[in-house]
């Protein structure tokens, strides 16, 4: 699945880099703040109390940062992992805050928000995990809290009204993961309706090729993006082709263009662009392909078309055509496309059944 949400992990990155430093001042500064007023801090010494409250959180968030970071970074890695690693990030955050804030009973309702980030990502699977995770964690707050000494003094009713609060945010996220999904389900079907309507927009559907207009739309496209590389044309045109409906019928003509539909592509390369820009008319754009190359190809498909055998005749139907490098970086696709027209012509001129470059 592509990666939907590589904007949201950008930001994620971005505020979780802030959200992480506004952490470690707080907790520096709430040292300072309550050691004078609150009797808990008063057996803690200054270096312990940064230790354990300002040293290890900061090595824990820096290296799950930097995994996180790379993990977002990296194009080998399929997005769901990517989306699990930033709610796994939030859940590191709640629990190492949990610990070492002082009330922390405030915090333990922190985890609805990785639960949350999950339903966003609309995968039950990572949604259920989150909760169970979150659970998990927070249950075995009443066993080791206390071991901590700014844990509040009632921890066991903290915990049960974080559970609490965990609870509604699950049933929260049943009713939200349905709206998500049936979403989903709606976007998912748009793109794919929308994805085959552009694709039968730009086909002509007898001989699934690209049609007229898509055929002018790439190569003005080539064209205007150009860079270094060569972007080369050919421009085909069947020989006397009007002779072949007029003795053999419109039915036979059709089986001419559809083989030579077929032969073009079978001969020009999978990154080609063959298009039937006309009735009995076909171009051929080849966005990296130097004239030499793009010549060799068409002069195969030329051999392959002629020696094509047909029930209805003996004679053989050749093609004509003009194959032209795009030469000057100020010439327009129209420019491209009479020249390489003028090409064929000459092939025509010159007795047809060939290819002329320039
Ligand atoms: P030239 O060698 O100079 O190209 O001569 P030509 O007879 O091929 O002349 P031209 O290229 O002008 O001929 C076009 C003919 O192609 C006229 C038209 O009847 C025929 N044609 C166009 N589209 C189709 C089609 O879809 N099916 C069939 N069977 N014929 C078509
Ligand atoms: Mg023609
Ligand atoms: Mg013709």
């Amino acid at each position: 699945m592509e990666d939907r949400y590589a904007k949201l992990h950008k930001h994620f990155l971005i505020i979780m880099l802030m959200a992480t430093a506004l952490i470690l001042v707080l907790l520096v500064v709430q040292y300072y703040l309550l050691i004078r007023v609150d009797a808990r801090y008063a057996g803690i010494s200054q270096s312990s109390y940064m230790q354990t409250y300002v040293i290890v959180p900061t090595l824990i968030f820096a290296v799950s940062y930097i995994v996180v970071w790379q993990l977002l970074d990296s194009p080998n890695v399929e997005a769901q992992w990517k989306d699990l690693a930033t709610i796994l990030y939030l859940w590191v955050m709640c629990t190492v805050g949990c610990f070492v804030v002082a009330e922390a009973s405030v915090l333990y309702g922190s985890f609805a928000v990785p639960i949350a980030l999950s339903t966003v990502y609309g995968r039950k699977w990572m949604c259920r995990a989150t909760e169970i995770l979150c659970g998990v964690t927070l249950a075995q707050y009443v066993g080791t809290a206390p071991l901590f000494p700014t844990c509040s003094e009632n921890v066991t009713v903290d915990v049960c009204t974080g559970m609490f609060l965990l609870v509604l945010c699950c049933l929260c996220n049943e009713i939200l993961m349905e709206y998500v999904l049936d979403n989903d389900g709606a976007i998912r079907s748009h793109l794919s309706d929308n994805s085959k309507l552009t694709n039968r927009l730009q086909r002509d559907p007898m001989t699934s090729l690209y049609n007229h207009t898509a055929f002018y739309e790439y190569l003005d496209d080539f064209v205007k993006n150009r860079d270094d590389d060569p972007l080369t044309l050919a421009v085909v045109d069947i020989d006397d082709f009007k002779k072949v409906n007029d003795t053999y019928g419109h039915n036979n003509g059709d089986e001419v263009i559809l083989n030579l539909s077929r032969v073009l592509q079978r001969n020009c390369g999978e990154d080609n662009y063959v298009c039937r820009y006309g009735g009995e008319e076909f171009a051929v754009i080849f966005p990296d392909v130097k004239v030499k190359e793009a010549a060799r190809m068409m002069n195969n498909a030329l051999e392959e078309f002629r020696e094509t055998k047909y029930d209805w005749t003996e004679n053989r139907i050749t093609f004509s055509c003009g194959i032209f490098q795009l030469s000057s970086y100020t010439m327009t696709a129209e420019e491209f496309f009479r020249v390489a027209d003028k090409m064929l012509y000459n092939a025509k001129h010159n007795g047809k059944n060939r290819c002329v470059s320039g």
